[in-house]
């Protein structure tokens, strides 16, 4: 079977948050189940300066733009590139300005995405033809709209929903020509609340539609965690799934880690000290006994920042430690600054993107906090789990299901702390449980030892996409209802790694 996944970020390439880390390993870790996988992406400068001479195998215009079509490989799997000048080479990030504005135009360059890979999927460009077409969130939402639009018998769509919180809605007044049929601008496509929005339109058109992890396919349905979107969501019910996320154990290999200090493993955990005696040094903490905490993370209300920042004086009094590492909105990133002035033996903060940084954080601390309000799937407690830091998690999304909570039913089998609901008295108390399980070395190592022996690498769930697969292309019958999945109902604290 051959596929085309069409994503807005690709690691190691283009990154900003889980999906690039997805779309970079599933496509990998697809191929050991048969499956072919050609990604397209946008032609950012930061790629064109990664693999601008490779050939072009069109040329064209989309949605008035002069295009080329590039086709190169990244550590062996196959790429296309949708090299448009006047889209996508330019200063700033991938889809904010210098400013941190919104692009005037993202309607316009992903929508041109969108129908590139549409147009890859018809033949129209290429002699290649892919079996069906993967499509992640609403920077390539519009490819089953176009496909449908441009083809008598549409190819298979997958529509992936990494976060609900991002749904590409323009107003009609800044949209331009779509190039699509005036029906595509109505109630059962993209009209949204007098808007239009990628993402809807994307749901409504996909044939199937899954997000990464079953407990995030149900919380979505949900007036709470739908965003308003839960109305489409519960019409087009049938055809949602839920899958969780895996992480690339290559990259993610405490082992031969290069970022990392010292490699280790769980059989070696003392080999893990010199990572965090190298962070304390780094960031200037004296060498005071205490747990040291870390936060790898976008600096959001959706990540729980400001709940952190609540509960930092109290976890400085008791004599923790924190590392964040992280950015975004700017009155966090003024808070956490003033407390790490303020407590400079305590608090540090690296305001920006460190990859490098956020491995050895992972190999060095002893926590992971990780507060999110809602968590479609998260990736951050996998590879703190991998790396050995304990990981401190809202009972949300998949960190209810990856996480095995602290608690009475769970000795022997706990991988952390999970605190509900999600406000800041309740994660004091688990940052409080957190020393807890400090004070007892031999504690602490037992949860790092069965974290890191939680297997979170990608086969079980790529053998879910593979059914998928199958049942869009109808070489398999399975359809598996969502409400006979893994259910919330179930003891959070019993789901364990890997229930889908
Ligand atoms: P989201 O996609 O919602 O931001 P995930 O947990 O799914 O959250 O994925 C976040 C990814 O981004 C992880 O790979 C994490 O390590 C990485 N990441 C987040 N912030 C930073 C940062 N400041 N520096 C380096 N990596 C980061």
């Amino acid at each position: 079977m051959q596929i085309l996944s069409v994503t807005s970020e690709l690691f190691p390439l283009v990154k900003t948050g889980g999906l690039a880390d997805v779309s970079g390993a599933l496509p990998k870790a697809l191929t050991s189940q048969g499956i072919e996988t050609r990604t397209l992406i946008p032609g950012y400068r930061q790629v064109l300066e990664r693999i601008g001479n490779s050939p072009a195998v069109a040329e064209l215009t989309l949605l008035g733009v002069a295009c080329r079509i590039l086709q190169a490989e990244l550590s062996g799997l196959p790429l296309y590139v949708l090299d448009a000048t006047d889209l996508f080479d330019r200063p700033g990030g991938l889809y904010l300005d210098e400013n941190g504005e919104d692009y005037h135009d993202n309607w316009k360059r992903f929508a041109a995405l969108s129908l590139a890979g549409a147009m890859i999927g018809t033949g129209e460009i290429t002699s290649w033809r892919p079996d069906l077409v993967h499509a992640h969130d609403w920077q390539a939402a519009l490819t089953p709209v176009y496909l449908r639009h441009r083809s008598k018998q549409p190819l298979p769509t997958l529509l992936t929903i990494h976060n609900l919180a991002f749904q590409g809605q323009f107003s009609f007044d800044q949209l331009g020509d779509l190039e699509l049929s005036p029906e595509a601008y109505g109630i059962d496509c993209l009209e949204y609340y007098g808007s239009a929005s990628f993402l809807k339109a994307g749901i409504q058109t996909a044939n199937l539609v899954n997000t990464v992890s079953p407990t995030y396919a149900r919380e979505i349905l949900s007036e709470n965690l739908g965003m308003g979107m839960e109305g489409v969501l519960r019409v087009n019910r049938s055809k949602i799934r839920g899958i969780v996320n895996g992480i690339d154990t290559d990259i993610w290999n405490p082992a031969n880690d290069p970022c990392l200090i010292s490699t280790f493993d769980s059989e070696t955990l003392d080999r893990r000290l010199p990572n965090r005696q190298y962070l304390m040094k780094l960031f200037d903490f004296d060498d005071r006994p205490g747990p040291l905490f870390s936060v790898v993370s976008r600096l959001t209300w959706q990540k729980g920042i400001d709940l952190l920042v609540e509960v930092l004086p109290r976890l400085v009094e008791r004599g923790g430690r924190v590392i964040v590492c992280g950015e975004g909105d700017h009155h966090l990133q003024d808070r956490l600054r003033g407390l790490a002035k303020q407590y400079p033996q305590h608090v540090a903060v690296s305001i920006g993107y460190n990859e490098g940084l956020a491995h050895l954080i992972f190999g060095g601390s002893d926590f992971l906090i990780q507060p999110s309000r809602f968590e479609p799937c998260g990736l951050t407690q996998l590879y703190a789990l991998r790396y050995g830091a304990v990981p401190i998690v809202g009972r949300t999304g998949g960190l209810s299901e990856t996480i095995i909570d602290a608690n009475d039913a769970a000795t022997v089998s706990a991988t952390g702390v999970q605190f509900h609901p999600v406000n800041a008295d309740e994660l004091e108390h688990a940052i409080d449980r957190a020393f807890e399980i400090y004070k007892d070395r031999h504690t602490l190592c037992e949860f790092q030892g069965r974290g890191m022996a939680a297997d979170f690498g990608w086969e079980s769930s790529a053998r879910r996409y593979k059914q998928m697969f199958e049942e869009l292309t109808g070489t398999s019958s399975s359809v598996v209802p969502l409400s006979s999945r893994g259910s919330s109902d179930r003891s959070p604290t019993l789901t364990g790694a890997r229930a889908v």
